[in-house]
């Protein structure tokens, strides 16, 4: 291998080229056809109601907190292994973000934990898919619901995973125990947009919120004015006319973006079906590895479902008598990129400084961050490419 592989990338061909092309000899840049077509298209395929499109998914996050209806002094309960994003959107909205420590083999929140965790004021919870595994939710919304919270599933590495419960095929976006859900199409996520993010969900009134909030708070359907008098007569208003009913925000996204994402809609079956490919391979080419342990299903069957956005390894690396950065220099060497994906978010200096975590609160989390490392999982990783990550992950870790 001469040039270095990338822990995960985007695979552009050349309908995905045409289709940007095509936008940009059109009338729309942004907010037209491709917009509402995305949505509708995205809906069906997570089989949900209603899918609103946003420029990235830490705003659809937000707008998620938001239309929950969580305020200043409530709390917001997620994963310490996830990006930021997932528990950035309680701060932005004045909550508490609060941790629940993880799951040792599947490493999403632990249900059991998550009891123990909950407070008064807890409103809402964020349930990671960690790596594309959908996190139980049904044991998740239990507890949830029970105590009057919304759910909120992070799917952002899941774009078209599935999981099994009580021997029934559930799609992520489309069952009933998520309230809302985040998908992300960064480059390096199932499928691009180049930046952006969708948020869905079957509750109607949630759906109109968050399109109100993604454009300012601008309502322009005069079926929900609200009747206020701003200064011209009701029987005047043109389609010129608009109110705006709360504060919003601009977390639009672009035709030129959103007709990209139909096109690499199309192209997620074929996506993940490539990826199931490559673990599979990798599973069994690291299985006899002693200081390594390949990621783990809850249910064996989703081998068959879950759509895998990360490939991480656990190393042991204390045992190895290497420490990690020499092992990633190693493979780095052999012209593998890897990532340390996540440090845990209650680690983080502003987290530390503002809500006052400090390391050893949440063992299993901070645990799996010292022996984590992502390796090259993406579709166009060519079979030649996957054979030499294996010998160059064998060769550093034997
Ligand atoms: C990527 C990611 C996000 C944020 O997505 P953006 O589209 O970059 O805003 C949020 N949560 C998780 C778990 C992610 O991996």
């Amino acid at each position: 291998m001469s040039e270095l592989l990338s822990y995960g990338r985007q695979s552009i061909d050349d309908t995905d080229v045409e289709a940007v092309v095509r936008v940009l000899r059109s009338d729309f840049l942004t907010s037209g056809p491709e917009v509402e077509a995305f949505e509708r298209e995205f809906a069906d395929f997570v089989a949900a109601k209603h899918a609103i499109a946003v420029c990235n998914a830490t705003a659809a996050l937000h707008l998620a907190m938001l239309v929950a209806g969580v305020e200043e002094g409530d709390r917001v309960i997620t994963s310490p292994i996830t990006f930021l994003a997932s528990a950035n959107c309680a701060a932005y909205v004045g909550a508490r973000p609060d941790f629940c420590d993880i799951d040792a083999l599947s490493y999403n929140v632990d249900p059991g934990k998550l009891k123990t965790e909950w407070r008064d004021d807890t409103k809402a919870v964020v349930a990671v898919d960690y790596a594309g595994q959908a996190a139980d939710m049904p044991a998740v919304a239990e507890i949830a619901r029970e105590r009057g919270a919304v759910v909120i599933e992070d799917a952002s590495h899941a774009v078209g995973g599935k999981f099994t419960h009580c021997g029934k095929i559930w799609q992520i976006g489309g069952h009933p125990w998520a309230d809302i859900t985040v998908f992300s199409f960064h480059p390096v996520k199932t499928m691009t947009t180049g930046e952006g993010g969708m948020l869905v969900t079957d509750n109607e009134e949630f759906a109109v919120r968050a399109r109100l909030l993604r454009n300012h708070g601008i309502e322009r359907d005069p079926a929900r004015f609200s009747g206020a008098d701003l200064g011209s007569q009701t029987s005047e208003h043109g389609s010129w006319y608009y109110e705006m009913q709360e504060l919003g925000y601009n977390y639009r996204i672009t035709d030129l973006q959103c007709a990209l994402g139909r096109s690499q809609l199309k192209r997620v079956p074929d996506f993940v079906q490539r990826r199931r490919e490559i673990v599979a391979r990798y599973n069994s080419a690291f299985a006899d590895l002693a200081y390594v342990t390949t990621p783990q299903l809850r249910h064996p069957g989703d081998a068959a479902h879950t759509s895998w956005h990360l490939y991480t390894l656990q190393i042991d690396f204390a045992a190895l008598r290497q420490n990690r950065a020499q092992v990633m220099a190693e493979l780095r060497e052999r012209g593998v990129g890897t990532q340390v994906l996540y440090i845990p978010v209650h680690l983080q200096p502003w987290y530390r400084q503002t809500y006052g975590y400090t390391a050893g609160q949440f063992p299993i989390a901070e645990g799996f961050y010292s022996r984590c490392l992502s390796i090259p999982l993406y579709p166009s990783l060519t079979d030649n490419d996957v054979e030499g990550v294996i010998k160059a992950v064998r060769e550093v870790v034997a």
